[in-house]
This record gives structure tokens, sequence and C-alpha cells, in this order.
């Protein structure tokens, strides 16, 4: 029998959800004491984005590397038991992010996907220094273009590690 009243039940509930959404604080707080202004989970934007920092063109997703299957990433472990279910379920959750990434960049936005593990203590200097870079970076090729082009960007610290792929991938909008 579930003996938790509707309130402790509340209170249960909520600090499940804040615990989720901590990723997100982090980045806004990083954001906001940089001076960066946004909005946020605009309801009007393909996939609701986190953030959108409008002067920038420019959305933020901030993924769970399990829900969004962060490929390569040790926190994307397809569970043991109803394998085939969670295989599809994230799969499916992939492509929904694929859509909403073409979608926004057919409309000239910026996209940007910071995963959940680039956050962790040892990885978050190094991923909120390279947001304000990239940040920067399109401001310039804003300001700089006359057609716009956008940048599709994962703020990952394997792409910065390895410049010679390119560190950002661009995609003409
Ligand atoms: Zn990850």
């Amino acid at each position: 029998m579930d003996k938790l009243t509707k309130e402790q039940r509340h209170r249960c509930m909520s600090s499940i959800k804040s615990k989720n959404t901590k990723p997100e604080l982090l980045v806004r707080r990083f954001l906001f004491s940089r001076g960066f202004r946004y909005r946020l989970n605009h309801p009007r934007l393909p996939g609701h984005p986190d953030l959108v920092l409008r002067k920038y063109r420019t959305v933020i997703f901030i993924n769970g590397c399990f829900w969004h299957g962060h490929e390569g990433c040790k926190l994307y472990n397809i569970p043991k038991t109803n394998t085939g279910y969670w295989a599809k379920k994230i799969k499916r959750n992939q492509e929904r992010d694929k859509e909403v990434k073409l979608k926004l960049n057919k409309m000239g936005w910026h996209y940007i996907t910071i995963w959940e593990c680039e956050l962790k203590p040892s990885n978050r200097d190094k991923t909120l220094e390279s947001l304000l870079y990239t940040l920067n970076r399109i401001l310039l090729l804003n300001y700089g273009a006359k057609t716009y082009k956008t940048i599709e960007e994962e703020t990952s610290i394997m792409a910065a590690e390895n410049k010679d792929a390119g560190y950002f991938k661009t995609t003409q909008a």
C-alpha cells in the first residue's frame, strides 16, 4: 500500500525532478554569470530547446546520455533485461533528435548539444569553456554572413581533442 500523502509524494517527485535537471541548471548559471540572456524551453521552436539565445540565434540542448543515446558513452548502457524495448525506445529518441536538429537548422538556428557526461566535475570546465568559444564564433559568423550559416556543434570533449576531424560541423541553412 502506498503510504505517502499527496504532499509527501509531491515533494518526493519534485526532488527527483530537480535532481534530473542539475546539468541544465549548471549551464544556465554559467551562462547567466557570463552575461548571456536566454529563454527556457521555447514552446514554439521544434523540440522545445532547453535554452534559446536569441541574440546568437542559437539553441542549446542538454541531453541525458542514456535517454538520448550518447554513442560511445559509458552512461549509455542498454539494460540487460528488456533490451529490445530499451533499444527501440532510445533509437526513437535519437531519430527525433535528428529531425529536430534538421528542422532548426533549416530555420537558421545554430544547434548545440551538451551531453550530461560532459558536465561531470572532471569535464565541466573544459565543456563550458568550449561552449563560450562556440558562442563567440557564432556571433562573429552571424555578423559576418550575408546568408545564414549554422553551426551544429556537439561540445564534445572528443571533438575538441580531435581537431583534425573538424572541430565544428558547419551546415548551410
Ligand atoms: Zn555521455
